[in-house]
């Protein structure tokens, strides 16, 4: 990187319009990049080919210029970048730390469900709530695991976490928080409390932690902006960049909004979207003022 001026960026998802929770977190990192003379880039999380479309990315661009929110350099769509991700699973791969799975999703609801009945006990859960891969392809064996993936089975690629934390052994799993003051805390990281998390998805070759963390390293983005449902998953990110040998950026976790009824606001509730609040004539300096940033 050429510029050694702090580097921030706002990362949403075409899957639907922007509602006030992005505008917050949009402005959040306007807000940061500004105490810092950072640049303020933005990138489009499109992996996900069935559920993003160009018209809802025309949308988020639409918003955030409305917004008046402006952003440095061009926009990095990673549905172009495949490539990129495809080369990160190699290495992991010829590090011997990701193996392919053919389960389906509820193969492994119905093993957890019989484990739990044989037990008694609660099968573990990652910080999201869903149940811990139970490690059901790896005892097929390597020629079998080989022999399957070469007839074109379906299947995703997951992390294997106690191969790659051994693999990290020595190496310090922790980040950098900051806050909207400029204070900074070491903040320490147990990555195998999330099991063996899938890398690729079935239809496209990576998910969202792999091509978050190839994309901030590739982008030289030094500071993530981004909201507390994500925080956990940070741990995962401090992982591959270990593994990967790529830099740790500082993180700070915004508060989510709320709607009236207390619920998270999100795409798929009836959150309005910025384009129903312009429609309404609401102003950019209006939502702005709404949620604390004048
Ligand atoms: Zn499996």
């Amino acid at each position: 990187m050429a510029s050694s001026s702090p580097i921030f960026r706002f990362a949403p998802s075409p899957n639907g319009r922007l509602h006030l929770g992005h505008a917050y977190s949009a402005l959040m990192n306007e807000r940061l990049a500004g105490h810092l003379q950072g640049d303020l880039l933005l990138r489009i999380e499109d992996i996900d080919l069935t559920r993003c479309r160009p018209e809802f990315e025309q949308g988020i661009r639409d918003d955030l210029a409305w917004l008046g929110i402006s952003f440095a350099r061009e926009v990095r769509r990673q549905s172009l970048h495949f490539d990129n991700y495809r080369e990160a699973l190699d290495r992991l791969e010829a590090m011997g730390l990701i193996y392919p799975c053919f389960c389906s999703r509820q193969e492994i609801k119905d093993v957890v469900r019989q484990r739990e009945a044989t037990t008694g006990i609660p099968w573990p859960r990652d910080p999201d709530g869903a149940p811990l891969y139970p490690c059901i392809c790896p005892v097929l064996g390597e020629a079998e695991m080989r022999r399957r993936r070469e007839a074109g089975e379906p299947h995703v690629l997951r992390l294997a976490m106690y191969r790659a934390l051994a693999r990290a052994v020595g190496e310090s799993l922790s980040y950098l928080l900051f806050d909207e003051a400029g204070g900074e805390r070491e903040i320490s990281v147990d990555p195998r409390r999330w099991g063996d998390v899938v890398l690729a998805r079935k239809d496209v070759p990576t998910s969202y932690h792999l091509s978050v963390v190839v994309d901030d390293a590739l982008q030289g983005v030094s500071h993530v902006v981004r909201g507390q449902d994500l925080e956990a998953a940070t741990e995962i990110h401090v992982l591959l960049q270990r593994l990967l040998g790529l830099p740790t950026p500082r993180y700070h976790f915004h508060r989510l909004l709320s709607d009236e009824t207390g619920q998270k606001l999100a795409k798929s509730r009836l959150s309005r979207s910025l384009a129903d609040l312009r429609a309404d004539g609401v102003t950019p300096e209006a939502i702005r003022r709404q949620l604390g940033f004048t």
